[in-house]
Parts: C-alpha cells; structure tokens; sequence
C-alpha cells in the first residue's frame, strides 16, 4: 500500500523534495501522494511537521 497524505496537511511543501521518485505533488488543497509512483519507503512520513502522511 501506498503512503497517503490526510487533510491535515497544511501544503507547506517539505515532503515533495524529500521523495525519491517524485510521488508528491501539490494539489488544490493539500499535498498528494500518487499511488502508482510510491514505494513506501517512507522517507516522507519521517520528514512532515503536522504528522499528515501514513501507510494507507
Ligand atoms: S513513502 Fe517514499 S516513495 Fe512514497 S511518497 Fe513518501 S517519500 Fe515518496
Ligand atoms: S510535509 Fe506534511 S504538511 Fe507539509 S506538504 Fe507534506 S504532507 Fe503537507
């Protein structure tokens, strides 16, 4: 399962730069991970001030 961002996130942008295959991306309310790139390895969970991304 992919990592997912939950509406806590407050779109500071720390996590995008920190994945290594470019999963992240700014979306119109929050950041969002896509399913399809990510490969769990968790580096951005480990990085988000607000506690927003987890396994989903
Ligand atoms: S878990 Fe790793 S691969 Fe998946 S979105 Fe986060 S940093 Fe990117
Ligand atoms: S680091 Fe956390 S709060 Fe910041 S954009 Fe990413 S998910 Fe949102």
């Amino acid at each position: 399962m992919a990592y997912v961002i939950s509406d806590a996130c407050v779109s500071c942008g720390t996590c995008e730069p920190e994945c290594p295959v470019g999963a992240i991306s700014q979306g119109d309310t929050q950041y969002n991970i896509d399913p399809d790139k990510c490969i769990d390895c968790g580096t951005c969970a480990g990085v988000c001030p607000t506690g927003s991304i987890s396994q989903g």
